[in-house]
């Protein structure tokens, strides 16, 4: 008697849903996922800094006119939670690189400022407009470059309305293409359907159609010094 009782337990046990070998792989995949992304090893598997040995060919200029000269402010954002790990050759090969995609535009760029600032202050992507109150060099008639940390999972973000953009430390795709794409929608650029152009999302595209660059020098004269 005792010994089938025992028996009936052990099978209603097995049978309870944490017994089931499906609900356990669930369960541990979860919990390897959250732990994954709460430790932030996630960023250093599908978010990467981009090195500064990394070369690609730039496309040469669209067409023959005249360059048109955009005034730009770097910040690199210190302190938390969007502190930015950049050291100054990562910077320099960021703006760099970025801004050579805009020569098929025949639109260059000059910094006017580039410094480090700490600010620690949560609103950057909720209230962007309230955190560039307390940014005391920013100026709206220039394009204002932030370098962060991280952005929570996006590469990049633009506020064309404030003149505006920000570039991750990590990021899925080359660091200056995102920032080249941020500068774009400043610019008045909306996204391209073609993996070549630097408006496609999420490619490593650099390039731009002629009618994109037009529209890009239209709105690049409004910033011109
Ligand atoms: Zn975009």
């Amino acid at each position: 008697m005792t010994d089938h009782t025992e028996e009936i337990e052990e099978i209603q046990e097995e049978g309870g849903i944490l017994k089931s070998y499906p609900t356990k792989l669930l369960f541990a995949t979860l919990l390897i996922v959250s732990l994954i992304y709460l430790s932030g090893i996630r960023d250093y598997f599908f978010y990467q800094r981009t090195p500064t040995s990394v070369n690609i060919e730039f496309p040469d200029a669209l067409f023959e006119a005249e360059e048109i000269v955009v005034p730009v402010t770097v910040f690199v954002l210190k302190g938390e939670p969007f502190h930015s790990k950049r050291n100054r050759e990562e910077v320099e090969h960021i703006l760099e690189n970025g801004f050579r995609i805009f020569e098929q535009a025949n639109i260059s760029f000059e910094i006017v400022d580039n410094s480090s600032i700490y600010i620690e202050n949560d609103s950057f992507l909720y209230d962007h407009r309230s955190f560039l109150s307390e940014v005391k060099s920013y100026d709206s008639s220039r394009i204002n470059i932030f370098l962060v940390g991280n952005l929570r999972g996006i590469n990049g973000i633009a506020f064309p309305g404030l003149s505006s953009l920000a570039v991750a430390d990590y990021v899925t795709s080359h660091d200056y293409r995102v920032l080249a794409h941020e500068i774009g929608h400043l610019l008045g650029l909306g996204h391209s359907s073609d993996p070549h152009s630097v408006m496609y999302q999420g490619s490593y595209g650099v390039r731009l159609s002629t009618e994109k660059a037009l529209r890009a020098r239209e709105r690049a004269k409004e910033y011109e010094i």
